[in-house]
């Protein structure tokens, strides 16, 4: 169980923003796609830094509104921890709750190629787990 087969099953769209974007376009950028983190990038495949719900609280909490009308490249995390699809779904998830990061991009021939979020390992762990408890049933009862 892999990296590759998470991305398999819920897809390899990545929500992209450029670095000189505003948080306000940011914030409709989130509640648009009903997501938590957007990847800066420029030209949609490097990776310039991660943007996450997270960061504009705080930085609201630290600036005020202000911050609304400055630049995504202010507030974001520069230095962004990745995956790759070979990457067991064990080693993403530890990497996430030991850097208490819910998102870790997924990088492929050295492009972005897809995201997973700590909430996509949960949700593909509970599907697997229920297939199983199935087979097994079925297995009992036949
Ligand atoms: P999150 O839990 O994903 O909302 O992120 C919490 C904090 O970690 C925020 O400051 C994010 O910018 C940062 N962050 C999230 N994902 C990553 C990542 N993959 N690499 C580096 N920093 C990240």
């Amino acid at each position: 169980m892999n990296v590759g087969d998470v991305v398999g099953k819920k897809g390899t769209a990545v929500v992209t923003i450029a670095g000189e974007a505003t948080v306000a376009q940011l914030v409709a950028l989130l509640a648009e796609h009903n997501i938590g983190a957007v990847v800066v990038s420029d030209d949609g495949h490097s990776i310039d830094g991660i943007v996450t719900e997270r960061d504009v609280v705080r930085r609201l909490a630290d600036r005020g509104a202000d911050v609304l009308s400055q630049p995504v490249a202010d507030i974001m995390t520069k230095e962004v921890v990745t995956t790759d699809l070979e990457q067991s779904i064990e080693e993403a998830a530890h990497t996430m709750t030991y850097s208490r990061i819910r998102h870790l991009p997924v990088i492929e021939d050295g492009t972005l190629a897809a995201i997973i979020s700590i909430g996509d390992v949960v949700k593909y762990r509970i599907d697997q787990l229920t297939d199983e408890r199935n087979h097994l049933l079925e297995y009992l009862h036949n």
